[in-house]
């Protein structure tokens, strides 16, 4: 099935110069369907039931591939494993320290205030909030005016 979703990760790849496989195709709408920052493995479990061929470490190449045609970027935290994002526009994140998720924050990550000293280049900024999900704190979407 050809979806608009589809349509579009498979014209991103084009520019970016990659061949749209249907792995990448896979994981990549995975990844941005799913909007939960998965890390390798739980993308590789999911499609798995789906593409039993499919082997982690194809999982894993097709993540570098991916990241380095610049449709994704790792976003990594606490040491724990690399999470994929394939949401591009400059954002930050927030981390529920309950239940581990990463949802996206609406930051304009450059205009933050950070003074670089001089001698240092920068080439990547991350921002990361931490804190309690409404989920996991009991927070009623409902009742929110
Ligand atoms: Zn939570
Ligand atoms: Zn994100």
């Amino acid at each position: 099935m050809i979806t608009d979703m589809n349509l579009e990760n498979m014209q991103r790849m084009k520019a970016a110069g990659i061949r749209p496989s249907y792995v990448r195709m896979k994981i990549l709408s995975y990844i941005r369907s799913a909007s939960n920052h998965p890390t390798a493995d739980m993308i590789y479990k999911v499609l798995a039931e789906e593409i039993p061929t499919l082997s982690r470490t194809s999982v894993y190449n097709t993540l570098c591939v991916l990241e380095g045609a610049q449709l994704l970027r790792n976003v990594s935290i606490d040491g724990e494993g690399m999470r994929f994002d394939a949401f591009m526009p400059d954002h930050g994140h927030f981390r529920c320290t309950k239940c581990g998720n990463i949802f996206d924050l609406e930051i304009d990550v450059k205009s933050a205030e950070v003074k670089i000293p001089s001698g240092f280049t920068e080439t990547r900024r991350d921002l990361f909030v931490y804190g309690i999900c409404p989920h996991c704190s009991g927070f009623d979407e409902s009742t929110k005016k």
